[in-house]
């Protein structure tokens, strides 16, 4: 193909270098049948000495009106648009990885089989990032909810066979107690029994082992209760040379809606003033003191700031970077 005119409003040596490229050749272009995958689910972030690695389990798609409380329909959908979603939208499950230098953590293992086909990846997405479940040392869990635990056992073994896991005692005082199942209604009793399924591998093991209060589980890595979403809900906070990284489970999970308004809930919260008020107290904080966080159910890589905006917040996703 030759043409001697220049693009409109191109320099002639770069128009004619467009010209000269396949797109504008006329020559009929291979065709390729379009992949539709993504690249591997993970994602790493220094954090002053630790290396930590959001380990994506998924997404699944979630009509989030059916699921929120505390807001209008036409406001939910007002908060979606601004975000340009719309129900039912890709909800994403997420864990993190901490390597301290010493110790391999693993907070929340994601829904293994029990959310379907779009799911279940985070050990997968382990691999590709380099380690093998084999290395785990320790598994922090922040709630027995099946999209943080479904990932622990898979056919009544343990898929972690080295790790020991521990959650807070309030934690499994409930999703682990018979008479606590025999008293939930009948909707919630497969929590229970998918909990137990998924914790008695290790707890047969020896390798259970809860933790009350706000300790420090390993250097760098410490519990800080926050109940209200289930009775022993537990964020993780991972700091070193200063850096502050607070991995908070289920704290919110509709970024459109929860930023703006932290008033609204969730359906599924135990306790719903209880997770709100660990909402305001956690969202305020964070903000005040610049402290990077790490989200469940945030989008992919579900790592980044919040700012104050007006009554509510702004999140800013962590700016992508190679590392060396
Ligand atoms: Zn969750």
């Amino acid at each position: 193909m030759t043409c001697s005119a220049p693009l409109r409003g191109l320099p002639a040596v770069l128009a004619s270098a467009i010209l000269a490229a396949p797109f504008f050749a006329g020559s009929a272009i291979a065709s390729a049948p379009q992949q539709k995958t993504q690249a591997p689910g993970y994602y790493r972030q220094m954090v002053g000495d630790i290396e930590v690695t959001t380990l994506n389990d998924g997404t699944a798609k979630m009509d989030a009106v059916k699921i929120l409380k505390g807001i209008k329909p036409e406001q939910l959908q007002k908060d979606l648009a601004r975000s340009f979603l719309k129900d039912p939208y890709d909800w994403s499950f997420n864990g993190f990885l901490v390597n301290t230098g010493s110790k391999l953590v693993l907070v929340d293992t994601g829904a293994g089989t029990s959310m379907g086909a779009t799911t279940g990846r985070l050990v997968a997405n382990l691999k590709a990032s380099g380690y093998q479940p084999e290395q785990v040392d320790e598994i922090y869990i922040t709630h027995m909810h099946g999209d943080h635990i479904g990932g622990l056992s898979a056919d009544g073994k343990r898929v972690f066979p080295n790790a020991v896991v521990r959650a807070a005692q309030a934690e499994g005082d409930y999703w682990l107690s018979q008479a606590k199942m025999d008293g939930a209604p009948a909707e919630q009793k497969d929590s229970f029994k998918n909990a137990m399924a998924m914790l008695n591998p290790y707890i047969t093991a020896g390798k259970y082992k809860p933790f009350s209060g706000d300790i420090e589980l390993v250097p760098g890595v410490h519990a800080v209760a926050a109940a209200g979403h289930t009775p022993g809900h537990t964020a993780y906070v991972v700091e070193s040379k200063g850096v502050k990284l607070v991995l908070w489970g289920d704290l919110m999970h509709v970024a459109a809606a929860q930023f703006p308004d932290p008033s609204v809930s969730i359906g599924f919260d135990s306790d719903s003033e209880a997770a709100k008020a660990q909402r305001a107290k956690v969202f305020a904080e964070v903000a005040a003191q610049g402290d990077m966080v790490g989200g469940a159910h945030l989008p992919f890589p579900a790592l980044g700031h919040l700012r104050k905006a007006g009554t509510g917040y702004e999140y800013v996703p962590v700016n992508y970077s190679t590392l060396q």
